[in-house]
């Protein structure tokens, strides 16, 4: 599934504020969609262990006494709120990909730097640069 970054990027225009490299715009967004795609993955495998535990809940729930059926009805909602946050972190990484697209993404609201690859990578939603969130969470 490897595309060639080279075309995908040619004929747009440079970042409007401090400069970014092509190249490491090319990066954070190689590491969105590799973000995307593990949380996808995680997503699909929620979902699966939602029907899982849903068919298991019907099938089986003849012999259950009452703690055993909470039990399940409580696994079943935690599996669902965990997929509801998952695809809630798909949509801020796609969100993310295309305010990358308009150079509008990866910029600390703060100091105006360009956030780290890494944090970006690691949190997608991230709008300020480390230290100035160390700065924020020290006040
Ligand atoms: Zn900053």
């Amino acid at each position: 599934m490897a595309k060639p970054a080279e075309t995908r990027t040619a004929g747009r225009k440079s970042a409007p504020k401090a400069s970014r490299s092509a190249a490491e715009t090319e990066k954070i967004r190689a590491a969105l969609a590799a973000r995307r795609d593990e949380l996808r993955a995680e997503y699909d495998q929620t979902l699966s262990e939602i029907t899982e535990l849903q068919r298991d809940r019907l099938t089986d729930s003849a012999g259950d006494d009452q703690a055993d059926t909470g039990t399940k009805t409580f696994e079943r909602e935690q599996e669902i709120s965990l997929a509801n946050s998952i695809l809630e972190r798909i949509t801020q990484v796609e969100r993310a990909l295309e305010r990358l697209d308009e150079g509008s993404y990866g910029w600390c609201e703060r100091c105006g730097n360009p956030i780290p690859v890494e944090r970006l990578a690691a949190f997608p939603s991230a709008t300020l640069c480390v230290s100035c969130k160390q700065l924020e969470e020290r006040r």
